[in-house]
């Protein structure tokens, strides 16, 4: 793992949270994108090396929906980024941890992204991300 990548954070709407972290970080949110296969829409800000995603659901099923619902706003995960995220999968499966999924799959932000289950990370959710 080469560093933290990005930190997510559940929010219930963005039109809200948007200019909430603008005044917070005192920078502008640098893009918004929606990842349909999550049914999450993203907005992004960048704070020196490390950017702040927020995750807002775009359907009741979503699991960024549930979550919200079970523990409220707040922050969801941790992503590390990795330099070769097919090894770290196979690493950390060795050390005994549990991938959410088998292969690496398409994130926001141009990444490939694997979860951790966080029953084996102290309830911590982590994701790997990698550049494509
Ligand atoms: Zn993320």
């Amino acid at each position: 793992m080469l560093k933290v990548e990005h930190i997510g954070i559940a929010v219930k709407d963005l039109q809200n949270s948007i200019p909430l972290f603008e005044k917070l970080l005192n920078t502008s949110c640098y893009k918004t994108e929606e990842v349909s296969s999550e049914k999450v829409n993203t907005a992004f800000f960048q704070k020196g090396e490390t950017k702040i995603e927020l995750l807002e659901s775009t359907s009741p099923e979503g699991v960024i929906a549930k979550y919200v619902e079970k523990k409220g706003e707040g922050i969801h995960h941790i992503a590390f980024e990795v330099a070769d995220i097919e090894a770290e999968m196979k690493r950390l499966v060795a050390e005994g941890f549990v991938l959410l999924n088998e292969k690496p799959k398409e994130g926001a932000d141009n990444k490939l992204v694997c979860f951790l289950h966080p029953k084996h990370t102290n309830g911590v959710l982590i994701e790997l991300c990698m550049e494509k």
